[in-house]
């Protein structure tokens, strides 16, 4: 049986040993912090997407199959606050119109599962009223990325409190650096350019016209719907910030953002908490995942960017694909815009 150093106990590292353990193999999870989701994959609530673009293109091919395997995955796991409520993408101009109708015509996704909307449809969805037409996506919803850690990890062995300086302090068959931007410290993937972007969340008390909101609504951020009395409100970017801290200034530009889109839902909201963090892009803004450059059995699963629920899951199949010797999950187009190898030159 391999045995598997995953180094990080956020999505990308526990996502990998869910499906390491399905595999037969023994995944052991070693987490810096005092318990799984101490870094990015600590948000309580995130908002899932299948991320399609007007044409094909391997970035999209890999969002596309990691919505599909994130919903299979969703299905089999329990308590994960998962609730594919649907998310109406508004159309603020002529440019995106055009841009979302070639992505139906493209992914040709059957109505019940992709479709534009008028504006007076995508009201009677919301359950509020929008002044914008909109693209439709009935399985998207939101999930705990926090509860998908916990239950990914379960039954597998975690060493807590457990910061990992080199790949030679663990006796494994493998090793998975799954550990965001903490990657860098390790001499096998030191020369990754890799870059933080802070993000806050918003929380919210609802109002009497915002809690009749049925689904998730995308712009420039997102609102869920309410959840236990409480809206989440998403995100404000911050490149090259690299620190946790609250910024009351980013809870306004979340409302105001919402406030532009649909005034009457952002009306009336009382700002109730917040939750910030730090993603981690690449220069390319593609995660990267795959075999460590010039290292046998060393990969890498990081960059996740801010669709982290989506795209751990399809980076796990894939490094467990490598690890295992399977045929791979994603063609190979897609794998090599994936591999950590691509910022080393001619790929
Ligand atoms: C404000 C905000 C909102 C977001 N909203 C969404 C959303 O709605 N939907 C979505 O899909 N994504 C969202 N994301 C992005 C998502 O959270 C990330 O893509 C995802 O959490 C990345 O997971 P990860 O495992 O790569 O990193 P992390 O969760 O940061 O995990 C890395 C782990 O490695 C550990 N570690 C670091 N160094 C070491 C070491 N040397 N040894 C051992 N352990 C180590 C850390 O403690 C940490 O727990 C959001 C992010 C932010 C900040």
């Amino acid at each position: 049986m391999k045995r598997v150093a995953i180094i990080g106990g956020g999505l990308a590292g526990a996502a990998c040993a869910y499906v390491l353990k399905q595999a037969g193999a023994e995944p052991v999870i070693y987490e810096a912090g005092e318990e799984l989701a101490a870094g990015a994959s600590g948000n309580p609530i995130g908002l899932y997407n299948p991320r399609l673009s007007a044409h094909r293109t391997p970035e999209s091919d890999f969002y596309c199959a990691a919505f599909s395997q994130a919903l299979r995955t969703f299905q089999e796991l329990e308590d994960i606050e998962w609730n594919a409520c649907g998310a109406l993408h508004l159309i603020t101009d002529e440019k995106r119109q055009k841009q979302l109708a070639q992505t139906i015509e493209t992914w040709s996704w059957p109505d019940e599962e992709m479709r534009l909307l008028n504006a007076a449809q995508a009201s009677d969805i919301a359950g509020v009223d929008l002044q914008h037409d909109a693209l439709y996506l009935p399985q998207s919803g939101y999930v705990s990325p926090k509860k998908l850690c916990e239950r990914y990890a379960q039954g597998i062995e975690v060493r807590l409190n457990a910061k990992i300086e080199s790949v030679s302090d663990v006796d494994a068959d493998a090793v998975i650096l799954a550990c965001g931007m903490g990657v860098k410290k390790f001499e096998e993937a030191r020369d990754l350019p890799l870059f933080p972007v802070r993000g806050q969340v918003t929380f919210a008390k609802p109002s009497e016209e915002s809690q009749k909101l049925r689904c998730a609504l995308c712009y420039s951020g997102y609102i869920l719907p309410e959840k236990e009395g409480v809206h989440k409100i998403g995100s404000t970017f911050q490149q090259g910030v690299e620190h946790s801290k609250i910024h009351d200034e980013d809870d306004r530009e979340n409302i105001e953002a919402l406030a532009q889109i649909a005034p009457g839902v952002a009306k009336e909201l009382e700002v109730s908490g917040r939750w910030a963090s730090v993603r981690v892009t690449s220069k390319d803004h593609f995660p990267v995942i795959g075999r460590a450059h010039d290292c046998k059995d060393v990969y890498v699963s990081t960059a996740h960017s801010a669709h982290g629920a989506v795209g751990s899951i399809a980076a796990a199949h894939l490094i467990a694909d490598m690890i295992l010797g399977r045929p791979l999950s994603l063609g190979k187009d897609v794998v090599r815009k994936l591999k950590p190898a691509r910022f080393m030159g001619p790929v």
